[in-house]
């Protein structure tokens, strides 16, 4: 019996890496893409990037299926700070990121860099304000040096190893077969979670963008491997704004504004010390909750409360 399922699941399996990989491969292209393949409103002007802080005004947004997803979002993400994103799943948080690099438009209200509604900005120099780190990292066929390069073409060498040690990615990379010149993707060397986590930051760091948004892993990696990242993530955050969807609680305290949400909208925002002392606050009592329990992640929390 189990054999005869086995086929069905793989294939499932399959799938969903597929899918995955083809979202995570058209983020990256379209947040690194060059060449504007979509028409920009004809009084569209270049973005003037001062501080890069972000506003977003009542923001509306619904999908093809007309569900309303996000229901009027306000928040500030000030220049050079560090905004939290956090709530349970499907609360519309990645939805909020994809709207900055303009994948979608709001349906209603507007997202500001600088007072500049970025509706009327081209989507070039858009994008070129923004880097983006995901939450599982791609890598293209091609060498180490490429997959960092890919962040910005003209990037000369020493200001990609330059990213790379900045990204505590350097040391790892010498040590393979023929250091930046090795091969990844499919038919190349096979680097773990923590070690594709930090050339995707290394791809962000040469790109020199104000801003990063960045969707934080999941998944667990080793202790090594974490702290390996956090210090590549403490470079890449480092003088940008961030806008990072949350998981983990230290990268959270440390934000300088959490913006909690639920359902759509923004239900609670403020520092962690302001929210944690709001005791009936959802923020409180889901920190107060992980307190007890250090491995479970922000959705889990929520999710069990709701079960409560
Ligand atoms: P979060 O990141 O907080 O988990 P998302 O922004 O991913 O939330 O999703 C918010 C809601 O929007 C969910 O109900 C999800 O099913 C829906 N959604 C997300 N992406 C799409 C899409 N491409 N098409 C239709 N619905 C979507
Ligand atoms: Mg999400």
């Amino acid at each position: 019996l189990l054999m005869a399922y086995d086929p069905a699941r793989r294939l499932a399996r399959l799938q969903v890496s597929l899918e995955r990989a083809a979202v995570n491969a058209r983020m990256i292209y379209e947040v690194l893409d060059t060449v504007p393949h979509q028409r920009d409103q004809p009084d569209a002007k270049a973005l003037d990037v001062s501080s890069a802080t972000i506003t977003f005004n009542n923001v509306h947004f619904a999908y093809g299926n007309g569900e309303e997803i996000l229901k009027g979002v306000s928040f500030v993400a000030e220049g050079g700070k560090t905004t939290a994103l956090v709530g349970p799943s499907g609360a519309g948080k990645s939805t909020v990121i994809s709207l900055i690099p303009r994948f979608y438009d709001p349906s209603v209200g507007e997202i500001l860099i600088d007072g500049q509604d970025i509706a009327h900005i081209t989507k070039l120099s858009l994008r070129n304000g923004l880097a983006y780190v995901s939450q599982q990292p791609y890598l293209f066929e091609g060498s180490i040096g490429d997959n960092i390069r890919y962040g910005r073409p003209e990037a000369t060498d020493e200001e990609v190893y330059e990213a790379a040690r900045l990204a505590y990615a350097h040391d790892f990379i010498l040590a393979q077969p023929q250091g930046y010149d090795t091969p990844v993707g499919e038919n190349g060397v096979t680097l773990s979670g923590g070690q594709r986590q930090r050339l995707s930051i290394a791809r962000a760091l040469v790109r020199r963008a104000p801003i990063l948004l960045l969707d934080e892993a999941t998944s667990s990696l080793d202790t090594e491997s974490e702290s390996a990242v956090q210090k590549a993530l403490d470079h890449a955050m480092d003088g940008r704004t961030v806008v990072v969807i949350a998981h983990r609680l230290s990268t959270i305290v440390n934000a300088d504004k959490i913006i909690v949400m639920r359902d759509g909208l923004v239900v609670e925002e403020g520092s962690h010390t302001e929210l944690a002392d709001r005791k009936d606050g959802l923020y409180a009592r889901l920190h107060n909750l992980q307190g007890s329990q250090s491995a479970a992640t922000i959705e889990d929390l929520v999710a069990g409360e709701e079960r409560v």
